[in-house]
């Protein structure tokens, strides 16, 4: 690397790391948000079910009011019908066979009321475990941050000011370049791969990468106007390291 760009370098491995100190703590933050809404869902999901079951319940004691008062009427019939007093012997037994029926409808009601309260309770406990499950979670991202936090805000500090120094100290003509580069979001310092910018893919004339090579010139590229910083091996296995990632 020529030698201009070392401390050029050096404030960009400073506005590096800030810029990583800075998304470590958005992410430390976003976790935490993101596990926040995990619990709200997770209590919303437990309130429905809960309320499906008291809902179930109430539906088996309405059934169950229906069943007495059906059963009730068909034993006043048939007491009738042994006492002799029903008036019409056949409309009283089509009413016996009406209310029978009733009662074999409301029993499969109820039924499926009791099978359904099985599956409810087995979804209420999965619904309570989901919401120990997210509350963990929860407490584990605000660990994370409290933990995490004072290290990255005492860093912040070092770097910024250490940053600061060296921006400071950078030669005025790179100072103004560097921060242009920063503005534009340019990575400022690119290499040369086979004849080409690894930023822009540009290609380089052969006495430029040869200045480049000897760093007895400060180099930049004519396409993205970053600096050059040296040369690098074209990377033949670049397949191989991707998979080993
Ligand atoms: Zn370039």
């Amino acid at each position: 690397m020529h030698q201009d760009l070392l401390p050029v370098a050096a404030l960009l491995r400073n506005d590096q790391e800030i810029d990583a100190l800075r998304k470590e703590a958005v992410e430390l933050g976003a976790r935490v948000e993101r596990a926040k809404v995990r619990v709200t869902e997770a209590e919303a999901a437990l309130v429905k079910q809960r309320a499906a079951i008291t809902e179930n319940i109430a539906l088996q004691a309405d059934l169950d009011k229906k069943h007495k008062s059906v059963a009730g009427r068909a034993a006043n019939l048939k007491a009738q019908l042994e006492g002799g007093a029903a008036m019409n012997y056949d409309a009283a037994l089509h009413q016996q066979a009406l209310l029978q029926q009733q009662l074999d409808s409301l029993d499969e009601q109820a039924f499926a009321a009791l099978e359904a309260s099985e599956a409810l309770e087995a979804a209420r406990i999965k619904a309570e475990d989901r919401k120990g499950i997210t509350e963990v979670m929860l407490r584990d991202a605000l660990d994370a941050q409290k933990r995490r936090r004072p290290d990255l805000e005492l860093r912040f500090k070092d770097v910024q000011a250490e940053r600061k120094e060296r921006h400071t100290a950078l030669r005025p003509d790179l100072r103004i370049a560097y921060d242009d580069m920063r503005d534009r979001k340019k990575p400022v310092l690119v290499t040369i791969v086979d004849d080409i910018c690894s930023c822009c893919r540009m290609n380089v004339p052969p006495q430029l990468v040869f200045d480049v090579l000897r760093e007895t010139k400060l180099v930049v590229c004519r396409g993205c106007n970053c600096w050059f910083a040296g040369i690098e091996e074209p990377d033949d296995k670049g397949d191989e390291d991707d998979a080993a990632e």
